[in-house]
C-alpha cells in the first residue's frame, strides 16, 4: 500500500525571531497544489506521524516546498519542528486543499490578502504567482502583526520581490504591501479591523473603501480576527465564494484555538 506521507528532506531552515522560524524542503514532482492551499506536514514519532496543517509559502511552479511556522512552546508538533536542522526529514501528505483559490472568486478589479500572523503564509505564494498579476490591475497584502519582529519576509516583499527577473515588474505596479504593528510604534500602527472600519487602510493607499463590485477578498488569521472581518465584509454586501459557486471573498483559519 502507498504510504499517505510523502518524505522530503529539509533543505533550509529560518529563525525569524524566538517565535517564528520558517524552512524549505526538497518536492516530489508528483506533489501538485494550488497557489493558497495548505497540505498536511509533520514527523514521525515514535514511529506514528504526528500531523498539522500547513500553507504552502512556495509557489507551485517552484522545485522546493517551503513553509512559516509559529513555534508553540507545548505545542506537540512545534516544540519538536522548531528544531528541524538541513537533512532532517519531513512527512508531507499528498492532498493539498483549501479555499483561498483563485478559481473560489469571481473576477473583479482589486485583490485584497488580509492576514495575520502566520495567516500570511498562504499569501506568500499568491504574490508570486503571475496568474494573479494577470488577474487583478491591483493587489493588496496587509500583514497584521503584534512586534515588528514577526514581520517575516518583509524584505523579500519589499526589496527581492520588486527585484525579480520575471515578475518584478507586475510587483512594482500592482502589489501594495501594507503591514501593521499593534503594540510597538511602526509606520502603520493597529488592528487591520479598526484600520478598515475607520477607513485608515484605504486613506494611506489611496484607494476606494471596500465594494463588492469591484474588489475581491482572501483572509486567513485567527479565528477571532476571521470572525470580525467576516462581519465587515457581509455588512458590505460580499458574498462568500466556494468551489462550487466562486464569490466576493473566501477564508481560511491560519490555526484552530483548541
Ligand atoms: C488550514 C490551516 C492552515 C495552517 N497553516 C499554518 C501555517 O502555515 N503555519 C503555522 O505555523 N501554523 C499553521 N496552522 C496551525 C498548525 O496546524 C498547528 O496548529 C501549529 O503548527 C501548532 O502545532 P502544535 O502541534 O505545536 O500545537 P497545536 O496543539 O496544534 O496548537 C496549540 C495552540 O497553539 C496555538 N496556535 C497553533 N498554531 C498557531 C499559529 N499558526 N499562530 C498562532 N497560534 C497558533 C493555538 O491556540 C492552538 O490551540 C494551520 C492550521 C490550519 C487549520
Amino acid at each position: 500500500m502507498t504510504s499517505p506521507y510523502i518524505t522530503e528532506t529539509v533543505l533550509s531552515v529560518h529563525h525569524w525571531n524566538d517565535t517564528l522560524f520558517s524552512f524549505k524542503t526538497t518536492r516530489d514532482p508528483g506533489l501538485r497544489f494550488k497557489t493558497g492551499q495548505f497540505v498536511m506536514i509533520g514527523l514521525s514519532i515514535n514511529n506514528k506521524p504526528l500531523m498539522r496543517a500547513y500553507s504552502i509559502v512556495s509557489a507551485p511552479y517552484e522545485d522546493h516546498l517551503e513553509f512559516y511556522s509559529i513555534k508553540v512552546p507545548d505545542g506537540p508538533l512545534t516544540s519538536r519542528l522548531q528544531h528541524l536542522q538541513v537533512g532532517d526529514q519531513l512527512l508531507v501528505s499528498r492532498k493539498p486543499t483549501g479555499s483561498l483559490i483563485l478559481d473560489n472568486l469571481k473576477p473583479g478589479k482589486r485583490l485584497y490578502l488580509l492576514s495575520t500572523g502566520t495567516g500570511l503564509a498562504p499569501f506568500m505564494s499568491v504574490i508570486r504567482d503571475p496568474e494573479f498579476y494577470a488577474a487583478f490591475d491591483k493587489i493588496v497584502l496587509t500583514h497584521g502583526v503584534r512586534v515588528v519582529s514577526e514581520l517575516g519576509y518583509h524584505r523579500l516583499i519589499t526589496e527581492e520581490l520588486p527585484a525579480h527577473e520575471f515578475f518584478g515588474e507586475e510587483v512594482r505596479q500592482q502589489l501594495i504591501y501594507y503591514p501593521t504593528v499593534t503594540r510597538e510604534p511602526f509606520i502603520h500602527q493597529g488592528r487591520l479591523t479598526d484600520l478598515i472600519e475607520q477607513g485608515q487602510l484605504f486613506k494611506d493607499i489611496q484607494l476606494p473603501e471596500l465594494d463588492p463590485a469591484q474588489d475581491r477578498v482572501m483572509i486567513c488569521g485567527s479565528p477571532s480576527m476571521l470572525k470580525d472581518l467576516v462581519a465587515i465584509l457581509e455588512q458590505r454586501g460580499f458574498v462568500e465564494g466556494t468551489s462550487n459557486a466562486p464569490g466576493d471573498y473566501v477564508i481560511e483559519r491560519a490555526f484552530v484555538e483548541k
